[in-house]
């Protein structure tokens, strides 16, 4: 049998945007002839661009989490960790949720394990900071914000109050800004024309002072603006260097009291025993090829891998990238089981865009920058579109509807 007359078994590792795009473009392509099976823990896909949009109160958690059926209807899902490839053996090692051990065997295997908070570095951060990544975390951030405002109104004492509302969000990127300007809107709806609303205060900690680096320069003044306009203090240059339940320490010895601490900081790719041996760059990413390979028939790409440009420099790293590695990914495996050439990467992201609550976003596309109602309405839309299932965009819009209706009433 020849490789385009047999069945071809394609495993992913992850459920995020570079497997669920793969998948799609695999299952176009070469759909008939492929059985696919997804390895990830969770039933869901987690979409951190509503992040600030869950924290904020204007989509409620859920909006986040598509479940993995409706994106990868045809893929077999085996909930669990893969915990070692063996490339010899075509095989990858998976730790079910169960607790049970599983082999998987795979024609094609693709990398899309992202990355992981690597919080462990601070001390105290892993056990009293909140974190962003994982599927339920932003909506477990939420629910805490929400009881702190409840524990401020029943303070016997403005100390208490503050103390209830003070937050503190170590890391200036762009999930960092996003969270504390969120984070900063949600206390401000939940506390207007009370007491408390003077008492509520966001610290966002940076170690350098330019924040949201992964903004293109001309839209950085912008982003100030709206950490501003919302009244997040910004702390930099500082560093957290130890968190307990009742704030920070900073690297100046200084102590900022906090009953919130959010970790947006330490994203790394966690290496793989059984590709550990392969070449990567200084984040610990993988480096793949140009056709997005990292071995042969095994792929990669998105925030796991250092996947290169035209021009030798590395991608940028985020979800846009990653959608359209998925993309490419799915096309060069079709290729392969069709017999045919695969491509070297070509693809260019459009842009890259933040949002700062209704009518507040920034958006470079094509080189040309857009804020206001202008970018927020494409970045909603543009992110409605890349969400992973229609059944969950569906739910995204009546839930926005629905709270723009309890709004009004
Ligand atoms: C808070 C936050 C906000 C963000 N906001 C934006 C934004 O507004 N715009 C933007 O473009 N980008 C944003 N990003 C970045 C973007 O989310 C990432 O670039 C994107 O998720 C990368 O996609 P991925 O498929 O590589 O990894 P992910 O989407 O992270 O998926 C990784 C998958 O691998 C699984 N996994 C991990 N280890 C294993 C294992 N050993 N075995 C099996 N499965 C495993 C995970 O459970 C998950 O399913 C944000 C990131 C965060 C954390």
């Amino acid at each position: 049998m020849s490789t385009t007359d047999r069945r071809h078994h394609v495993v992913f590792l992850g459920a995020g945007y570079l497997s669920i795009w793969s998948y799609r473009a695999l299952k176009r392509k070469v759909g008939k002839q492929v059985d696919f099976t997804v390895v990830a823990p969770a039933t869901v896909h987690t979409f951190h661009g509503w992040t600030g949009e869950v924290l904020s109160g204007e989509l409620p958690p859920d909006a986040q989490l598509s479940p993995i059926a409706e994106a990868m209807p045809a893929a077999r899902h085996v909930r669990g960790f893969a915990r070692s490839v063996d490339r010899a053996a075509r095989t990858v090692e998976v730790e079910r949720v169960d607790g049970a051990k599983q082999t998987v065997h795979y024609d094609h295997l693709i990398v899309g394990t992202g990355q992981y908070e690597d919080l462990g570095r601070v001390e105290g951060m892993e056990e009293h900071a909140f974190r962003l990544r994982d599927a339920g975390r932003t909506g477990k951030l939420a629910a805490h914000l929400d009881h702190c405002v409840e524990s401020a109104r029943s303070a016997k004492d403005e100390k208490l109050r503050r103390k209830s509302l003070s937050v503190v969000v170590a890391g200036g990127g762009l999930a960092g800004v996003e969270a504390s300007v969120a984070i900063a809107q949600r206390l401000a709806r939940a506390t207007e024309g009370t007491p408390e609303r003077e008492c509520a205060d966001v610290v966002l900690v940076s170690t350098t002072g330019e924040l949201a680096t992964e903004m293109p320069p001309k839209l950085r003044a912008h982003v100030r603006e709206e950490i501003q306009g919302n009244g997040v203090r910004v702390l930099a240059p500082a560093r957290v260097v130890a968190v307990a339940a009742d704030g920070v320490k900073l690297d100046d010895g200084a102590w900022l009291s906090a009953s919130t601490v959010v970790a947006a900081v330490g994203n790394k790719p966690r290496p793989l025993p059984g590709l550990d041996d392969l070449p990567v760059d200084d984040r610990g990413a993988v480096r793949t090829d140009r056709l997005l390979q990292i071995a042969p028939g095994v792929w990669s790409g998105g925030d796991a891998a250092s996947v290169p440009l035209a021009s030798g420099e590395p991608c940028p790293v985020d979800a846009a990238w990653a959608i359209g590695q998925g993309s490419w990914v799915g096309a060069n495996v079709a290729r392969v089981i069709r017999g045919r050439r695969q491509r070297a990467f070509t693809w260019k992201s459009v842009g890259v865009t933040a949002g700062f609550g209704r009518d507040h976003a920034v958006l470079e596309a094509w080189g040309m920058a857009f804020r206001g109602r202008v970018a927020w309405l494409s970045r909603a839309a543009f992110f409605g579109y890349y969400l992973p299932s229609r059944p969950q965009l569906r739910r995204v819009l009546r839930a926005l509807i629905s709270r723009r209706r309890g709004k009004r009433a």
